[in-house]
């Protein structure tokens, strides 16, 4: 079946900066819907506005991940094995169960999972657990993502982009 409408995307995974849904991969450039294997959309919101967005398009991810230390990969599979549950729904945290209306400031990541404009995943993580996933990675780790934002957020004042732990690494 082929779907043209952009109306199956939820706008909150809608590019802010585009006011539209992400048509290209942050990362590399390439046209989204072109890759049959999906791609991947996280946003970090902030009392209703985004703070961080970004598309990473299959091979990108895991090309990224492929950088992610052995370690950390494993320390946060086996985190993810443990407390993510994946049937909670976009309105709580998927490893807390807190409900958004009541996670402070309104701070949380939301990922998502499309393949074209079909949402195959998505979940919330608030805040607090995201910062939590984030101490179980090691520096290293932590520096992909680091480069990861300056390569390509160029022109973005330091202190005006995010705090890497408080970035989603899925
Ligand atoms: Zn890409
Ligand atoms: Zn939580």
């Amino acid at each position: 079946m082929e779907h043209d409408s952009e109306n199956m995307i939820p706008a909150e995974f809608y590019s802010e900066y585009e006011e539209r849904p992400f048509k290209s991969c942050t990362r590399c450039g390439e046209t989204l819907k072109d890759f049959e294997d999906g791609y991947q959309v996280g946003k970090v919101y902030r009392r209703g506005e985004t703070i961080f967005e970004y598309a990473l398009c299959h091979p990108c991810h895991v090309k990224m991940m492929d950088e992610v230390s052995a370690e950390s990969r494993e320390r946060l599979e086996n985190f993810q094995a443990e407390h993510l549950q994946l049937n909670l729904g976009r309105q709580f945290c998927a490893v807390c169960g807190i409900s958004r209306a009541d996670i402070p400031d309104q701070e949380y990541s939301l990922a998502g999972i499309f393949e074209g404009v079909a949402l195959i995943h998505s979940l919330t993580i608030c805040g607090g657990c995201t910062e939590h996933m984030n101490s179980l990675l090691s520096q290293k780790t932590r520096d992909v993502w680091r480069d990861f934002i300056n390569e390509n957020f160029p022109g973005v004042p330091a202190d005006a982009l995010p705090d890497p732990n408080k970035i989603l690494v899925m």
